[in-house]
């Protein structure tokens, strides 16, 4: 199982918590550059559920379209660069409209919590670290050792509630502490990633299914997909 699968189910009884609560008047406004950023509820819509993960893509992709002076990218005129695949990442799409799907989300497989932003129009790039200083236990600590075993113990019923009723205040203090606390953010200067290229599909010889041009492979002379074609490999 992938790590944070369980999160995932856990949390989300804790969705339905988020539709009750005002909207942060930070996430309703135009910012001081007269970027609108989307309100945080348009990520939970994305995701499915609150988790702390996503209010820190949100407070990322918040501060990205400020520092870039975007909006939303409706075609490519943002990239993100994200160097992990958490729930953060889920904000970044919905906020950013940077995604897979269009070629301007680009994953790195780096567990890292730091995501690279950059607009192709001014060649500007913000790369942003989440803060190793800012630690969940220091907004409630009871909160954070009780979450700890809602995911990976055996909590009761009560400290199951209890963790809920503590998750919406914490959810809140995320969502309106100072960006220096959250965020380390520095300008940096990137080799922007090119656009997204369309391929011809190619019908693979054994299973018949299409395949995009640039990653088909030949197998005793035909055509296959990557799976029909099977792996070989001598361990580099
Ligand atoms: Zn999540
Ligand atoms: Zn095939």
């Amino acid at each position: 199982m992938k790590p944070g699968m369980k999160k995932i189910t856990i949390f989300k009884s804790l969705g339905n918590i988020w539709s009750s609560m005002p909207e942060s008047k930070k996430s309703q406004r135009a910012d001081n550059r007269g970027v609108q950023v989307k309100p945080f509820s348009a990520a939970v819509k994305f995701h499915g559920h609150v988790c702390p993960g996503l209010i820190l893509g949100y407070r990322a992709s918040a501060r990205a379209l400020k520092e870039l002076s975007s909006g939303i990218s409706a075609d490519e005129e943002l990239v993100a660069i994200v160097e992990n695949d958490t729930c953060a990442v889920d904000a970044i799409q919905a906020v950013t409209g940077c995604s897979i799907g269009k070629g301007n989300l680009i994953f790195r497989d780096l567990g890292k919590q730091v995501y690279t932003f950059a607009a192709r129009d001014s060649g500007k790039a913000i790369r942003i670290a989440i803060n190793p200083d800012f630690q969940i236990k220091d907004i409630d600590p009871i909160y954070w050792d009780l979450r700890g075993k809602v995911l990976f113990g055996e909590p009761t019923a009560g400290e199951r509630r209890e963790v809920a009723r503590r998750s919406k205040d914490v959810y809140k203090k995320m969502l309106g502490m100072p960006d220096k606390k959250l965020l380390l953010v520095t300008r940096v200067k990137i080799d922007i990633p090119e656009h997204a290229h369309l391929f011809k599909s190619l019908r693979c010889a054994d299973c018949g299914e299409l395949v995009a041009e640039h990653r088909a492979r030949v197998k005793n002379g035909k055509t296959v997909c990557i799976p029909c074609a099977g792996e070989y490999s001598r361990g580099w």
